[in-house]
């Protein structure tokens, strides 16, 4: 006798026919993706595009910050309710507290989160350490934000985020603010926790390199209205454990680039020839 078959579970986030709308401008139109449920396995997806296309709106819905005007935002089947600790969301600007410690940081949302907040405070301690050490910041615990550089502050917000182990991370243009290598330093980081953690991953990025080396999955949109026109997968190497400027070395990452870069270009060269309102 075979046992029956476990039911299909619902994607970890689907757009049905989603639309936003401010006011009679479309920012975006129609969109709709699935991204799959597989167990211990999140996917890694890039987003690229030009200026105002809708990248951060896509975020804000996954995140809860806003609504459709139409459509559906399902996280796991259900529509999207508010922000919450399911979902953790890293901005370009660092946003850490200021008045607390590098440990006060990455302990504080535990506190505030339901389910790492069953965790005694010992229980707190130890995975805000081990999150301190995974970002590469043991031995300043105790600073407070304005004595660390950008991108030691960027790996306190992301030690945060991962504390309370959201299930999906959302980048908006993390290291835009880096120089080019803390960017290398951290896209290195990230992609190593990603393995390690397997969560789902929405970063937008205007790099094309950062796109391919981050990403298992290149989105790109175009705008007016903003549409996810690329989802780009095929083309897209895995190179782990590889820092970036190994991976850019390997034909299959340049041929990547090229594959993301011809597209990008096609969007850009689409939206100069529409007519300009
Ligand atoms: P991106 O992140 O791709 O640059 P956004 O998602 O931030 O673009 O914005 C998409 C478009 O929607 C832009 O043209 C932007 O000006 C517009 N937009 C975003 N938020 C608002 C808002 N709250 N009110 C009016 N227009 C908005
Ligand atoms: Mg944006």
């Amino acid at each position: 006798m075979t046992a029956p078959a476990a039911p299909a579970k619902p994607p970890v986030v689907e757009f049905r026919n989603v639309t936003v709308r401010f006011g009679d401008f479309v920012a975006l139109h129609d969109v709709s993706f699935r991204i799959e449920d597989v167990p211990n396995r999140g996917e890694f997806v890039t987003m690229l595009g030009p200026s105002g296309c809708g990248k951060s709106t896509v975020l804000n819905l996954i995140a809860g910050f806003q609504q459709p005007t139409s459509g559906e935002v399902l996280l796991h089947g259900v529509p999207v309710g508010g922000p919450d600790s399911d979902r953790g969301m890293i901005f370009q600007q660092y946003s850490s507290f200021p008045h607390l410690t590098v440990l006060g940081n990455v302990t504080f949302g535990m506190e505030l989160d339901r389910s790492a907040g069953r965790l005694s405070a010992k229980g707190r301690h130890e995975r805000a350490m081990d999150l301190i050490a995974q970002v590469g910041l043991s031995g300043h615990e105790g600073k407070y934000p304005h004595q660390l550089s950008g991108g030691q502050q960027q790996r306190v917000a992301i030690a945060r985020s991962l504390a309370v182990e959201p299930r999906i991370l959302l980048m908006d243009e993390p290291f835009s603010a880096l120089d080019e290598p803390t960017r290398l330093e951290m896209q290195e980081l990230v992609v190593g926790l990603w393995n390690r953690i397997q969560p789902t991953i929405f970063c937008v990025t205007h790099s094309i390199t950062e796109a391919v080396y981050l990403g298992e999955r290149v989105w790109i949109f175009c705008t007016r209205p903003g549409q996810i026109v690329y989802d780009i997968r095929d083309a897209i190497p895995q190179s782990p454990g590889l820092t970036p400027m190994a991976a850019q070395e390997l034909p299959a990452f340049k041929q990547a680039a090229k594959v993301v870069g011809e597209a990008f270009r096609k969007v850009g060269d689409s939206k100069r020839a529409a007519p300009s309102r």
